[in-house]
């Protein structure tokens, strides 16, 4: 795996992931400390990935235990520790407040069902079912969109600032993990995108959507947006109560009348 060092003598350092970092790694090293040989020059990323884990993935390293970045070199008998991210609610730069960056995401190819319902709660999420990796990381833009797959070789690439793996395959249990990560219930927003073009919806006059909407439905409701890209109407009928009970389960929503129609 580190084949351009193999001549070179090699520093020995002593490793352990922790947590769900265990998944990445080969099955033997697991929940224990382990020695590597590392190249005599080796940062703590390149060897983090060279394990397995993509630095994504990392959430804090102690050297020695003390806090380490990821580009900080290894020594002889470096012991290093390895942990995934924390808690969502403590991570968010500027936590809750109006300087909290909000969250944005580029969603690859597999990952459809995902992508919807974290438009159904109200989050900027490119998707295509085209999308090609290479796309995908310029999308992502340097950080300004955390990459969401389930290919651990794509959150390894160099200019992927910000990613998370998605474990599982189903899409309600991958929004109930990107929940635990990051700060999806403080930020959501639900119904006031598009779920088809990610574009934001508006609120429009009851009497400018009557030729749009069945007649029953226009008699029932008295609140309705549209999408400034593909005119679709929304309004608050049986289907969005349905996705409000789906969502509400997975993200802790206490305020999804509030944005409905
Ligand atoms: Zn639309």
């Amino acid at each position: 795996m580190i084949t351009s060092h193999e001549k070179a003598p090699r520093l020995g350092a002593r490793f352990r992931f922790h947590d769900e970092l265990g998944q990445f790694i080969a099955r033997q090293n697991r929940e224990r400390e382990f020695a590597c040989a590392c190249p005599p020059d080796a940062t703590v990323k390149h060897m983090v990935e060279a394990l397995g884990v993509p630095h994504t993935e990392v959430g804090l390293v102690l050297i020695d235990g003390k806090s380490a970045g990821m580009n900080e070199r290894l020594h002889e008998g470096a012991q290093v520790e390895v942990y995934p991210h924390s808690r969502s609610e403590d991570c968010a730069p500027g936590k809750g407040g109006p300087d909290e960056v909000r969250l944005r995401f580029v969603a690859d190819a597999h990952l459809g069902g995902l992508a919807r319902l974290l438009r159904m709660a109200g989050f900027d999420t490119l998707y295509d079912s085209g999308f090609q990796d290479d796309e995908i990381v310029l999308l992502s833009g340097a950080g300004e969109r955390i990459v969401l797959t389930r290919d651990t070789d794509l959150l390894k690439r160099r200019d992927v600032e910000l990613g998370c793996h998605v474990r599982s395959l189903k899409p309600d249990q991958q929004l109930g993990e990107l929940a635990r990560r990051f700060p999806l219930t403080r930020q959501a927003r639900p119904f006031s995108r598009c779920l088809v073009c990610n574009v934001e919806l508006v609120a429009v006059a009851r009497q400018a959507v009557e030729k749009q909407v069945p007649p029953g439905v226009w008699a029932r409701h008295r609140r309705f947006k549209s999408c400034p890209s593909c005119g679709r109407v929304y309004w608050g009928g049986t289907h969005w109560e349905r996705m409000r009970l789906r969502l509400g389960a997975l993200i802790e929503i206490d305020d999804l009348a509030h944005e409905g129609c």
